[in-house]
């Protein structure tokens, strides 16, 4: 069994990629395991200004650490009308408005609620937007390989739904069947990883990920 460190220590992340990796992990019989499962991890500074850049940090990083293959996610939402922002500023988009020491939720939907502030006056056909994700495997000897992913939508007026994190409860992705108009905080972990960012990109570094651990 070969072990892979997810370089990432949100557990929502963990438990989407323990689900979107799965088959992979039965193929290549792989055991997946998280930056929790090890002491004295560096702290990974996302310097970049990219998804791709900042994803390519933690995930060189974390197998320059552990001295395993390592997978990184970067990721946030992109609001059309706010030139594309909160981008790689979404876990941090509200600041210390939640207070320095708050848990995640708390910084969660302190963002949120600025966000939705931010859009108050925004009427419907121009609140579009994106989730985007930057999936990327590290090797220990430096190789690395990335892809993207994306899933378009609206952002709503309000929040909804209780599953998922982050800005889910306002997110409205577009396509739904029978023109439904779910928040991705309704959406089953089975639903959102089919059509999510995260899902995508992942799903499209298959392929990278199989030719480096076979090498
Ligand atoms: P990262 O951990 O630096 O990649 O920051 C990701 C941030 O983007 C999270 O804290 C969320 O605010 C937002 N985000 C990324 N992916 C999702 C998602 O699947 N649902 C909701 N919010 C997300």
């Amino acid at each position: 069994m070969r072990r892979v460190v997810l370089a990432t220590a949100n557990e929502h992340k963990v438990h989407e990629l323990r689900q979107i990796l799965r088959d992979l992990v039965e193929e290549l019989d792989l055991e997946i395991v998280s930056t929790a499962d090890f002491e004295d991890l560096p702290d990974v500074a996302e310097t970049e200004v990219t998804f791709v850049g900042n994803a390519t940090l933690k995930a060189r990083a974390i197998a320059e650490a552990t001295g395993l293959p390592a997978l990184a996610d970067d990721s946030g939402l992109t609001v059309d009308v706010l030139g594309g922002s909160p981008g790689i500023f979404s876990a941090r988009w509200s600041g210390s408005r939640a207070g320095a020491d708050a848990s995640r939720p708390a910084k969660d939907r302190a963002n949120l609620e600025l966000l939705l502030e931010q859009l108050a006056d925004v009427p419907d056909e121009h609140r579009g937007g994106a989730f985007a994700c930057a999936a990327v495997i590290a090797l220990p000897d430096g190789r690395t390989a990335y892809s993207v992913g994306e899933v378009r939508g609206r952002i709503a007026r309000a929040p909804k739904g209780t599953n998922g994190f982050g800005y889910d409860p306002i997110f409205v992705p577009d396509d739904q069947p029978g023109g439904e108009q779910r928040h991705l905080a309704e959406y089953t972990d089975a639903e959102k990883n089919a059509i999510s960012h995260r899902g995508r990109a992942f799903r499209a570094l298959i392929p990278a990920i199989r030719e480096l651990l076979a090498s």
